[in-house]
């Protein structure tokens, strides 16, 4: 199978063999036919699987086949929103921005990425020009809308990226405010890594019937990538992580952690033990995390410490080395944090610091992954076996604690993210307090806030 047997121009298989892919992934060998027919699409797909191409060749391809209706009186500067592809985060954002110029470059499409924590008096400017794709988080889209700077009455393709992600974030308010912007008739194109019933909900509201497509969950049973737990106790952590980066001569180290406030910390004690770490979470300003991103992928820094919900999109290929310095308490992020690791048929490396706090999250996942991962103990670092557990900081705790200055202090949806499936127990027994107890058979409820959409 071939990108140019899907249906695709020369000009954008071109493109993609610069890019240098030759043959398509399984989720872009059934999405892209499925999106050049003009049809509706639900996709069950997640990061590392090719996704991003497997909407946005087509999307190049649909509008470049097809010239924009005449708008009267409009210069051609001020052709509408042609298509428009909403991101839960940042990052995402960028990267599938990245992905529209890079496979469109010999065509003649103009893309613009817009996002919150940066000034938007360039956006507005830019705006003013000519823009065919635009690629989107929710929040900084309706402050636009609000100031009546964008017009999205012309959209003929929308794309939900990462559809799941966006809920457990709260935007879908923002997202049916965004839906009812838009035309009646256009095509829908909805991913996500997981189906739910929200999803559900909101596919029957959205997706006129759609092609369904569902490619294999990458998950931990992903053959490269190998993974290990390393039982040890909690106060040895770092030390543990900073002997095995500096023996095993580990670069391009990715470090999981469940706060914000730990990303940090572990970021200054390793800089401190003499290995190049920086931390990106919510809390960095814009560019604090692209310039971390960047320095990561160019080698120049050999960790990058991450809350799961900055590390959400990351699009770093090849990644050896992903590290749960700290375990999530929703098993379901292991399996993206993991999904970091051995894409694209490279070998990859996932380990996990597990101490005793953690032993109910840890067997959580395994019950997730339906495996038992293997555990080594390194000498010097033997857990005390009678060391008791200890309750858990958790996200939404840290969140909560964090909430005082309002919007601007949290400038996307961190902390906004899912609360556990089950009520919180904490390791020792009782209910967590605070906890916010699920509905019986149900997802808990979903936070929603002003402070934490991803303006
Ligand atoms: P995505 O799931 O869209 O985040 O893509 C995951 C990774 O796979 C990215 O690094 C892409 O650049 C890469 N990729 C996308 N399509 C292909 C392909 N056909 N062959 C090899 N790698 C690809």
């Amino acid at each position: 199978m071939s990108f140019s047997s899907l249906g695709l121009s020369e000009a954008i298989v071109r493109a993609v063999t610069e890019r240098g892919y030759t043959i398509p992934t399984p989720i872009q060998t059934q999405a892209i036919p499925a999106v050049l027919s003009g049809g509706d699409l639900m996709a069950g797909a997640q990061t590392g699987t090719g996704k991003t191409a497997g909407f946005v060749l087509p999307i190049l391809q649909r509008l470049s086949e097809k010239p924009a209706p005449a708008q009267h009186g409009r210069p051609p500067a001020h052709q509408p929103i042609r298509a428009l592809i909403l991101t839960p985060t940042r990052e995402l954002a960028a990267q599938v921005e990245e992905s529209v110029r890079e496979y469109g470059k010999h065509l003649h499409l103009h893309s613009m990425v817009m996002f919150g924590g940066v000034n938007i008096n360039p956006q507005i400017q830019r705006l003013r020009g000519r823009i065919d794709i635009l690629v989107a988080t929710p929040g900084r889209l309706l402050d636009h809308v609000q100031q009546k700077t964008l017009d999205l009455a012309h959209v003929e393709i929308l794309v939900l990226d990462e559809a799941d992600r966006m809920l457990d974030m709260g935007f879908i308010r923002d997202i049916r405010k965004i839906l009812a912007l838009l035309p009646r008739h256009r095509q829908n194109l909805l991913f996500s890594a997981t189906f739910s019933d929200e999803i559900k909900a909101l596919a029957d509201g959205l997706l006129h019937r759609p092609a369904l497509i569902e490619v294999a969950r990458r998950n931990a049973t992903a053959d490269t990538v190998a993974q290990k737990v390393y039982p040890v106790d909690r106060d040895k952590k770092r030390q543990l992580l900073a002997h095995l980066i500096q023996e095993k001569q580990w670069f391009q180290v990715l470090v999981f952690t469940r706060t914000k406030h730990g990303a940090n910390r572990l970021a200054e004690q390793l800089t401190k033990d003499g290995i190049t770490a920086l931390a990106i979470h919510g809390n960095k300003s814009q560019a604090a995390r692209t310039r971390a991103l960047a320095e990561f992928k160019s080698g120049e820094l050999q960790v990058l410490v991450a809350t799961d919900i900055a590390a959400r999109g990351i699009d770093i290929s090849e990644l050896p080395h992903v590290v749960n310095y700290e375990l999530p308490n929703v098993p379901e992020d292991y399996v993206h944090r993991i999904g970091r690791t051995g894409r694209a048929g490279c070998e990859g490396e996932a380990v996990s610091l597990v101490c005793v706090d953690e032993h109910k999250f840890l067997a959580d996942i395994e019950r997730l992954i339906k495996r038992k991962l293997p555990r080594e103990v390194v000498p010097g670092f033997e857990p005390d076996p009678n060391a008791r557990p200890e309750p858990i900081q958790l996200r939404s705790q840290e969140h909560q604690r964090g909430r005082g200055p309002g919007r601007g202090a949290q400038p996307r949806g961190e902390g906004a993210a899912r609360a556990p499936a089950k009520p919180q127990v904490a390791p020792g027994g009782g209910r967590r307090p605070g906890a916010t107890p699920a509905k019986p058979g149900g997802r808990p409820p979903v936070q929603h806030r002003s402070g934490g959409r991803n303006r």
